[in-house]
């Protein structure tokens, strides 16, 4: 560069300078990106909820991952390890993960426990808590607040970028529990009868007014017996369910036969406890909700005035 006695030179000079110094004094107020938090959730849905709040903050992993089924988990060695190398664990609560004080036991895990349901009103299945809250999306947003608040706890530092991701995510889940009201409410009462496998979906009836049928005390992690069998036959016939559905994580063979017997049609499948595979219908929480009340709203329509999506 030619440097010249030219005044008008030397005053972009000292103005670079200026500049490049009050840059440097920026950077160095600014603290250091830190490493993201390394985020272990209990199965895939909450780690979806982690990784829409947190972003690039966060590094996040599920236990149990898509299409697997929480209630009959057996944490392995390589789950130990992980558990152990965790900044910030995020469970469900609510009984869903009964075999998490093991598991972090064994990791020898000290940091905090996030319970997402904290806050939700729960409701009562099997003289218990249910667990599955997350199937009313108004819980969905309590969830997502409560892992905001922790994400923000354990990474203040990325305060900012967390809480405006954070908002964006309310967003959008307020806008998918207005149209899911509606869509439902669109449809008669009586259409609003199904048959699922396991009773996943109590808080889904309770707040958009669909009646779930499942055989008391089927659970994911047990066959039920040909006397249950019977009784969900006689139950599908006499309150005129609309459909039967499956879900991702059960048996599909059971509600395919109970169909037959009850003379019903299968009306494809319910994402309850689990995500579906990456870049599948049901691949994230706002997915899955989406691909049930499709699957749903179709399922009750009554014949005849089905129309395309
Ligand atoms: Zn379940």
């Amino acid at each position: 560069m030619r440097f010249n006695a030219a005044r008008h030179t030397m005053r972009r000079g000292l103005l670079a300078a200026a500049a490049l110094l009050i840059g440097t004094l920026a950077s160095a107020a600014e603290p250091v990106t830190a490493p993201p938090l390394r985020v272990v959730a209990t199965f895939s849905i909450l780690a979806d909820m982690v990784r829409e709040v947190g972003g690039p903050a966060v590094e996040v992993s599920a236990l149990v991952g898509p299409n697997a089924d929480a209630h009959v988990f057996e944490p392995t060695p390589s789950d130990v390890r992980r558990m152990a190398r965790a900044d910030l664990v995020v469970a469900n609560g609510l009984r869903f993960e009964g075999w998490i004080e093991r598991l972090i036991a064994a990791s020898g895990y000290r940091g905090q426990v996030v319970v997402a349901s904290a806050g939700i009103t729960p409701l009562r299945l099997d003289g218990g808590a249910d667990p599955h809250a997350w199937q009313n999306l108004a819980n969905g947003q309590r969830y997502a607040e409560t892992i905001r608040a922790a994400l923000v706890a354990a990474a203040p530092t990325r305060a900012a970028e967390i809480n405006e991701r954070a908002a964006a995510y309310q967003q959008r889940l307020i806008a998918l529990e207005q149209d899911t009201g509606s869509r439902i409410a669109a449809l008669p009462e009586s259409r609003r009868r199904v048959i699922t496998s396991h009773d996943a979906f109590g808080y889904f009836a309770a707040a958009y007014g669909v009646r779930f049928i499942a055989p008391r005390g089927w659970t994911t992690g047990s066959e039920p017996s040909a006397e249950a069998v019977a009784r969900i036959v006689r139950q599908a016939r006499e309150t005129k369910a609309s459909a039967l559905l499956v879900e991702n994580i059960s048996d599909p063979r059971l509600i395919e036969r109970i169909a037959r017997e009850a003379g019903l049609k299968v009306g494809g499948a319910l994402y309850s406890d689990a995500l579906s595979a990456p870049g599948t219908a049901a691949d994230t929480y706002i997915h899955l909700f989406e691909h049930n009340v499709r699957t749903l709203v179709e399922a009750m329509t009554p014949a005849g005035t089905q129309h395309a999506h």
